[in-house]
């Protein structure tokens, strides 16, 4: 056995089923791919600019989803778009809303797949938490996702799609005529729902674009968190393509431990890891790199490990995120005490970095991090039976 045995990126992409009569998707569109795409349904070349702004600003920006409300397009050129184009989200099939406000949706991607996003709502901002992959390659010990052996890579479309259907929930599509709000219920996104957005790294590019884009639902760069786990090849991309601010699982302070939590760390190790972020692009005080330390009981929560963290952060403008393992069932650890995470963060305080501990939100519906698993694993589908729904034979 070579140690790095569950590392892969060969995920099964399963062929995106076609909305009926093979109409386009929109949504998550680059606008070079939407220009393509109007210029190919006969849009006039000359026209083509004018036009993506008219329809982008109607999908992006008010949320319409009907081609006869773009009323400042002529009728003619509304029904040659409704014969060539959809605007289509992925389906909510449940909602769940936790006794904290929290609200879990699980939704529905073509071929029957499932994935879950988490709303997190706090007195001072409101925070999306998206998913990029269906379940995910990796297999970290503590994560419920990564028990999840079904794995496929979102499309733009539905990545971009997940904000989307939030915004319909919560309502926060602007209402034309009405005054301009500038409370955003949605004013942060972490890539920190189900997979390694790292695995998926150019659609999730392009759907960051299309949310960070000014003339639709323009959330600052600075607004968008992607967590990886430590895919060290393309993190430096994750600055120079996207520009969003990066997250990294850390979890341990001995290649040891971590090669048992996080075993992309057999591939990349600690060290690895960190030369690569001290070279990140842009790398600053006010774009400090986050370093999420899961507390698991007497794995990695001692003193002495609060020690090595700092020795390793030296030279990364860095803050570190302490998270009480959420347990699921089945779990093989048990989260440590307040006392511990307590101490363990003042180690990290009085090194001089932020050592914020994060409140679990939405426990009760199996929100927290590390508890999704969508329900097409827990309960119902069998992989098979999900190829076959997508028109594959299976194997
Ligand atoms: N795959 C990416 C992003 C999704 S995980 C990554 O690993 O970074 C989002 C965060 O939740 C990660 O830091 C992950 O390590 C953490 N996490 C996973 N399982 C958890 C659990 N059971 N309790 C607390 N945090 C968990
Ligand atoms: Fe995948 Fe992240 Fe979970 Fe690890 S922690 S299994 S990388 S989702």
């Amino acid at each position: 056995m070579t140690p790095t045995a569950p590392i892969t990126q060969d995920v099964l992409t399963l062929p995106r089923k076609l909305p009926e009569g093979g109409l386009t998707n929109i949504v998550g569109l680059t606008r070079d791919q939407l220009r393509t795409a109007l210029i190919a349904a006969g849009t006039p070349e000359k026209q083509a600019k004018m036009r993506l702004g008219q329809i982008w600003q109607w999908v992006y920006h008010w949320g319409v989803r009907d081609f006869a409300q773009m009323t400042n397009l002529a009728k003619d050129y509304r029904a040659l778009l409704a014969d060539h184009f959809t605007i289509e989200l992925p389906e909510v099939v449940s909602k769940q809303v936790s006794t904290d406000g929290t609200r879990k949706y699980l939704v529905r991607i073509a071929g029957g797949h499932e994935v879950e996003v988490v709303y997190i709502p706090e007195t001072d901002r409101g925070t999306l938490c998206i998913s990029s992959q269906v379940g995910c390659t990796l297999t970290c010990s503590f994560c419920h996702t990564g028990t999840q052996k079904l794995v496929r890579n979102l499309t733009a479309g539905e990545i971009v799609g997940q904000v989307m259907l939030a915004r319909d929930d919560l309502g926060e599509w602007p209402v034309q005529g009405d005054p301009k709000n500038e409370t955003r219920l949605i004013s942060n996104i972490v890539l920190m729902g189900m997979g390694e957005p790292l695995y998926n790294f150019e659609n999730v590019r392009d759907a960051m674009k299309v949310v960070m884009d000014n003339e639709g639902i323009a959330l600052g760069r600075r607004r968008i968190t992607l967590s990886t786990s430590g895919v060290v090849p393309e993190i430096a991309r994750t600055a120079t393509e996207i520009g969003c601010l990066l997250a990294i699982s850390f979890h341990a302070t001995t290649d040891e431990v971590r090669d048992q939590l996080v075993p992309i760390n057999k591939r990349w190790n600690i060290a690895t890891l960190l030369d690569a972020l001290r070279e990140y692009p842009g790398l600053s005080n006010s774009e400090r790199i986050t370093f999420e330390y899961v507390m698991l009981d007497g794995v990695n929560d001692t003193k002495e490990d609060a020690h090595r963290l700092v020795e390793l952060l030296r030279g990364i403008p860095a803050k570190v995120n302490l998270i009480p393992f959420n347990e699921w069932p089945g779990a093989p650890y048990k989260r440590s005490s307040g006392n511990r995470i307590h101490a363990f963060a003042d180690i990290i305080y009085q090194a001089g970095y932020a050592s914020p501990i994060r409140t679990p939100r939405g426990e009760d519906i199996m929100a927290a991090c590390g508890q999704l698993k969508s329900a097409t694993e827990r309960a119902r589908k069998s992989s098979r039976a999900i190829a076959a729904e997508a028109g594959l034979s299976h194997g």
